[in-house]
């Protein structure tokens, strides 16, 4: 492990001025939460910062809820988000996506603000065995591209990474137009999580929009018909403690035997997560007959590239639409 000084600051003023920063791995200072995924990274020589910032105690946990919708403190775990009984009620989406993520333990330690900003698990990235990783080093190439690329993205890649973005998380609350709340040295403002993470064009070291020092302090999430009756469909290579090989996020408002709104959001085969509008759009109006549904999941797959060993995720990607559509169609 690369030496460094833990900063254990006694309050959120203190800690920004260190302006640390999350997703970037040319930073000095980088912030720790529960540590479930910065700790294997620090200990695998992936980052080496000079200052490790523990948000320890300095950010709200609690997990509030009116008519208006949720919200989610950043130190709030995984688990208690996924045991609330709101949570589990008017977004079971996202209380599917949490507890279709790692295990027991991890949830109970692990943020909702950790969560969104965890880093990718491609191979390559946390292995410094191999030298070509734009996203570790900017310009050394990309090792993915023409190595094991099974676990890659589709949608939104560059030549510079393929790299699939890891929370399930995220999936469903892109989907629900969540927000997350930010506090930095130079004040509050909000984000859509669907503007969050950045695509990787030619910079997939810089992941997110965050400015330096900026930590989330809550995510926002809207209450809707379709937060209601919405579903999280995770398909991966074992029934736990594995990340999506493809996710959809489906939340839908119905009116009698008819999709009058759809949300729909896909994990594990975007470099971000993926919100599919032109699969929303053709779903709209629509019954849920498995011919048309199908002929709508198509539109996700337009502008969908394969790198060979990842291919088959054009097509499961499609089917996991379908199914979770049907899904979320069916509850009452
Ligand atoms: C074995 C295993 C299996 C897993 N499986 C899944 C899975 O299936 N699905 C899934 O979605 N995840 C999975 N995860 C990832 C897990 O969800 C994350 O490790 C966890 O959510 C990170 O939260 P944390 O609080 O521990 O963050 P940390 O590890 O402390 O931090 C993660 C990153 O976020 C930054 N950060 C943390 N909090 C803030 C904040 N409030 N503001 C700004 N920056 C911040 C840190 O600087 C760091 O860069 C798995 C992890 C493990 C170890
Ligand atoms: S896909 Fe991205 S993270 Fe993986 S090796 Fe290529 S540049 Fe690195």
């Amino acid at each position: 492990m690369h030496p460094f000084t833990l900063e254990r600051p006694r309050d959120l003023a203190a800690a920004l001025i260190l302006r640390a920063e999350a997703g970037r791995n040319d930073a000095p200072a980088e912030y720790i939460a529960g540590g479930t995924d910065m700790v294997q990274l620090l200990q695998e020589y992936v980052r080496r910062p000079d200052r490790v910032v523990s948000l320890a105690g300095l950010l709200d946990d609690r997990i509030g809820s009116t008519q208006q919708g949720l919200r989610l403190g950043a130190a709030a775990t995984m688990a208690d988000v996924a045991a609330h009984p709101v949570v589990a009620r008017e977004f079971p989406v996202i209380a599917e996506a949490l507890l279709n993520s790692a295990s027991p333990q991890v949830r109970n330690q692990a943020t909702m603000g950790g969560n969104l900003l965890q880093r990718t698990r491609c191979p390559y990235f946390r292995d410094i065995g191999y030298a070509d990783c734009n996203k570790r080093t900017p310009g050394s190439g990309c090792a993915a591209l023409k190595g094991e690329n099974r676990w890659h993205a589709i949608l939104g890649t560059s030549e510079a990474c393929i790299a699939a973005h890891p929370s399930d998380l995220a999936v469903a609350l892109v989907a629900l137009d969540a927000v997350v709340e930010l506090r930095g040295p130079d004040g509050e403002r909000s984000v859509p999580v669907a503007r969050l993470h950045r695509l990787p064009g030619d910079a997939p070291h810089i992941e997110t929009t965050l400015q330096p020092g900026e930590v989330i302090t809550a995510i926002v999430v809207p209450a809707s018909p379709a937060a209601r009756r919405s579903h999280y469909l995770k398909v991966r290579d074992r029934a736990s403690f594995e990340f999506a090989v493809v996710s959809a996020a489906v939340a839908l408002e119905m009116e009698g035997e008819r999709i009058k709104e759809a949300r729909v959001a896909l994990g594990g085969v975007g470099t971000k997560p993926w919100r599919a509008p032109e699969v929303e759009a053709a779903l709209s109006g629509a019954s849920l007959d498995p011919d048309g549904l199908r002929q709508a999941a198509a539109l996700a797959a337009q502008n969908a590239r394969g790198y060979g060993h990842n291919t088959f995720k054009i097509e499961l990607m499609q089917r996991a639409i379908v199914r979770a559509v049907e899904t979320a169609g069916g509850r009452a």
